[in-house]
């Protein structure tokens, strides 16, 4: 196996907006990384050195698990995941589509809870490594037709809190990252039109949302300070979102 100078990052989501720019920071940093998504031509379009593009669902324990373990046969053992991918689809409780609810909880909790065994017996032996969970501000509080959606963002909290505790003692890190709105795909897949132009029209009224590059920033932040300093949380928001 090459030597490399700085250890894995593995990175779900990685194909769009705030994993994207995670990845490109990361890479720009010297580290070696695992890339994941749906659309992998997304992922292999960034360009980057050193990077292992998986083609994964976060739902699927066995591909990422597998995926992990290939790209420690070339990197070494895998010292971060970013729990990035995340799905929201706004609506209200009364007339919402269930399927719709599923599909957040899937892949915004149980595709997190996937990516944090996936690497948290190794991480535990060799007591290092740091696992990052980007919740939402819509983890913290509520906002109209968010039900299910904060549902799972305030999972993501609780999840990663207890999974702090439990890993503490192991000089492993856990932290939330919990953005407020920032300018990427992420509402396009909301089936309601009349939510997605309001949601437009709030931006537009707030004079902008953050970069993902924003987000980016703050997440390399939590991961290189010393291994014996864990920020357990980040809020972060356009400074005049409410
Ligand atoms: P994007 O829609 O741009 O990115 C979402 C990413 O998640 C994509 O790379 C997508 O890849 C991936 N993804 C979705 N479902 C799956 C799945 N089943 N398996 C693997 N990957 C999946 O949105 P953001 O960058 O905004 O979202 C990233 C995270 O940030 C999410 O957890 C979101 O909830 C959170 N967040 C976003 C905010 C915002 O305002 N944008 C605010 C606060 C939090 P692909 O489709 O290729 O699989």
């Amino acid at each position: 196996m090459k030597k490399y100078h700085k250890p894995l990052i593995v990175i779900t989501g990685a194909s769009s907006g705030i994993g994207a720019a995670t990845a490109k920071l990361f890479s720009a940093q010297g580290y070696p990384l695992l890339l994941l998504a749906r659309r992998i031509e997304k992922i292999e379009a960034l360009g980057l050195p050193d990077t292992l593009c998986k083609k994964v669902d976060v739902i699927d324990y066995d591909s990422l698990k597998a995926a992990i373990i290939e790209a420690e046969a070339l990197y070494g053992p895998t010292d971060a995941i970013v729990n990035n991918a995340g799905v929201m689809l706004l609506g209200d409780i009364a007339s919402q589509d269930a399927k719709e609810w599923k599909e957040m909880f899937d892949v915004n909790i149980l595709g997190l809870l996937n990516g944090m065994q996936a690497v948290l017996p190794q991480m535990k032996e060799r007591q290092h490594g740091t696992i990052i969970n980007i919740s939402s501000i819509a983890g913290r509080k509520t906002f109209p037709n968010h039900a299910a959606y904060c549902g799972t963002k305030f999972g993501v909290h609780a999840i990663t809190e207890n999974g702090r505790e439990e890993a503490a003692s192991f000089n492993v890190r856990m932290v939330t990252i919990a953005p407020g709105a920032v300018e990427t795909e992420l509402l396009s897949h909301t089936t309601s039109e009349a939510i997605k132009v309001g949601y437009g029209v709030w931006k537009d009224e707030m004079g902008g949302v953050l970069d993902p590059n924003d987000v980016a920033s703050a997440i390399a932040y939590a991961y290189n300070q010393p291994q014996g300093v864990n920020i357990r949380e980040i809020v972060l928001a356009a400074t005049k979102q409410q």
